[in-house]
């Protein structure tokens, strides 16, 4: 059995570990650092680029860089690149591919199995295409686990004392709430809560929002029309915003931000903590209700909670920890960083999973115990079938333990009628309509009979991913008709699936680190010669100097063969953004 990866997807970051001998590890990308970012990014010489290198080159390929695909997973949505259309699960799958590969380069094996980590109000649809994403990258997807339930393993799984955890996750893009009991080694998630529209991007929006008024106030020009502008000013502001989590004045300097007929004007402005706090107070805010929510839905007092979990970089937050620790009067706990907890415990749980071999085992038992985790997971949503006059009847009751299987009899409502539409929905709501659609289930060849008299079961089966199948049988002649559910549409047909595997295979002959390092010269060889074209091309311009200089670093660095990866990212990063400065202030 190979290893098995645990996979933290997230909608900002992606981090990898796996289990060794003595507890999960993080495992490093190709650039030996903890978290990939995950962002995507096409050049214009249609090239892919994924991670930290998307990132930075996020200004030059403006139109061309997918953030936050995650957001979008389970949907129709396509991003349009170049006359291509991708799916959010492709765009995942780059990310997942990138991951596995510099796993691979790390370990010196294959590495084809996952388990990856998806937030606890993730639909059905979401989940497939999450595990659709793995499958394209060319990993079999061993399971599909809730993030906080994940956190809560790498946590709680080596405590040997029962205990409540309350996990408060708040990332890049979203918020939530779970609460989870561990009753000797059994996990159960008891109630979820969230915003899956609130995150660390929010507060980053706020502060350029408030740049861009000072910047008007201070010179009368309006940067918001200016999307290069606007990017720079966004990593500058999110810059700003982690750095005042450890100190109370960050200063923020974007140089030559926008040009003017007198010249460059640059942005500089120290922004102070209790600034930033003033302009996000009310985003903050906006999570004392579901916290408070998942403790009444988990039906327990305050006081009946042992420990909190900080999930998701805003939680850095000195503001976001104040208010949790108001909320809940205790302290929480420091001793995770909040950024790797949740693919550490993708990692635990593999453990669940496979069996374990020689003296791995034996080291585990001497950590874990001899008993693998369990996990008990709940639904956030009931799940039912719309029927006559728009009439939701449940079938699995929110908060139902999975994975489960329920069934319900249902009959036809005219005579000889010979098939039966159920439309298939999650909510609470009475009305079917009012709830969330996620597919139809349609039964044909039923005996023709008087209304009322044939009996058509429906089953429902949640598997341990929370993926429904949904069957209906006549129950007179066992004619059955079988679905898996994912929002139709948004659904890959098998083909589809196997076309993009075959693509994404091809898109890895070579070994990443191999492209990464001739990306790399042959990026800083055409950075070179546009730096070149541009300081013969507008000779005299005020930024012809800092541009010439970088340019020199750039080639003294490229003659000491690259020099330190860093530095060079850096550098041509720098030797970029004065071109696209000078172009585009020259029209
Ligand atoms: P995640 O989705 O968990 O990767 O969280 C990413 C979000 O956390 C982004 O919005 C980051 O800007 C934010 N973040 C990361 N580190 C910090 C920090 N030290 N202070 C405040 N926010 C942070």
């Amino acid at each position: 059995m190979g290893r098995i990866l645990g996979i933290d997807l997230g909608t900002t970051n992606s981090v990898m570990s796996i289990m060794e001998k003595n507890g999960p590890v993080i495992v490093p990308n190709s650039l030996g650092e903890r978290v990939t970012p995950s962002v995507v990014g096409f050049t214009k010489s249609g090239e892919i680029l994924v991670g930290k290198k998307a990132k930075r080159a996020a200004i030059m390929n403006v139109g061309r860089t997918v953030f936050s695909i995650k957001r979008h997973m389970g949907t129709n949505y396509r991003v349009r690149i170049e006359g291509k259309e991708y799916t959010p699960q492709e765009i995942s799958a780059m990310i997942l591919q990138k991951m596995k590969q510099d796993a691979e380069d790390f370990y010196g094996e294959e590495i084809n199995q996952a388990v990856i980590c998806c937030p606890a109000y993730f639909t059905d649809a979401q989940r497939q295409a999450t595990k659709d994403a793995g499958e394209i990258a060319g990993l079999k997807v061993r399971r599909i686990i809730d993030e906080p339930t994940s956190s809560a393993l790498a946590y709680g799984i080596d405590k040997s004392a029962d205990q409540v955890i309350l996990v408060f996750d708040f990332g890049g893009g979203t918020f939530d709430v779970s609460i989870i009991e561990v009753v000797s080694g059994v996990f159960q998630v008891l109630a979820i809560q969230g915003n899956t529209h609130l995150g660390g991007d929010d507060f980053d929006k706020r502060i350029v929002e408030f740049l861009v008024e000072e910047f008007k106030k201070s010179h009368g020009v309006d940067l918001s029309e200016d999307p290069i502008a606007m990017q720079r000013l966004k990593e500058a502001g999110e810059e700003a915003k982690i750095e005042l989590s450890e100190v109370k004045e960050s200063h923020i300097l974007v140089e030559a931000i926008t040009m003017t007929e007198k010249g460059p004007l640059s942005l500089d402005y120290t922004l102070t903590r209790q600034k930033l706090e003033s302009l996000v107070e009310n985003l903050v805010e906006q999570t004392r209700a579901p916290v408070l929510q998942a403790i009444e839905d988990a039906a327990l007092s305050l006081d009946k909670i042992d420990t909190i979990l900080l999930v998701g970089g805003t939680t850095r937050m000195p503001a976001v920890q104040r208010l949790v620790k108001e909320i809940t009067k205790k302290e929480p706990r420091r001793d995770i960083s909040p950024d790797e907890v949740v693919s550490l415990g993708g990692a635990v749980q593999t453990l669940a999973l496979a069996p374990i071999e020689g003296d791995l085992e034996d080291t585990l038992a001497a950590r874990y115990g001899k008993e693998k985790p369990v996990i008990i997971h709940m639904t956030p949503f009931s799940l039912g079938v719309g029927l006559e006059h728009d009439q939701f009847s449940v079938i699995i009751e929110r908060n139902s333990t999975y994975p489960t299987e329920a069934k319900d009899i249902f009959t036809t409502t005219h005579d000889f009628q010979e098939a039966i539409s159920f439309p298939i929905y999650e909510g609470e709501e009475n009305i079917a309509s009012e709830n969330t659609f996620l597919d139809l289930l349609r039964i044909e060849g039923i005996t023709p009979a008087p209304r009322g008299v044939p009996r058509v079961e429906v089953t429902f089966r949640l598997n341990p991913d929370r993926i429904l199948e949904a069957r209906a049988e006549d129950l007179a002649t066992g004619v059955e008709k079988k679905i898996t559910i994912a929002a139709t549409d948004a659904r890959l047909s098998e083909s589809e699936k196997q076309r993009m595997v075959k693509e994404s295979k091809d898109r890895v002959s070579r070994s990443l680190r191999e492209r990464i390092q001739e990306n790399r010269i042959e990026e800083s060889q055409s950075v070179l010669s546009r730096s070149e074209e541009v300081l013969a091309n507008y000779a005299g311009h005020p930024m012809e100097s800092t541009l010439r200089k970088k340019t020199e670093d750039l080639r003294s660095l490229m003659q000491q063969g690259g020099g330190d990866d860093r530095k060079l990212g850096e550098t041509i990063d720098d030797v970029n953004r004065l071109i696209t400065i000078i172009e585009t202030a020259a029209g």
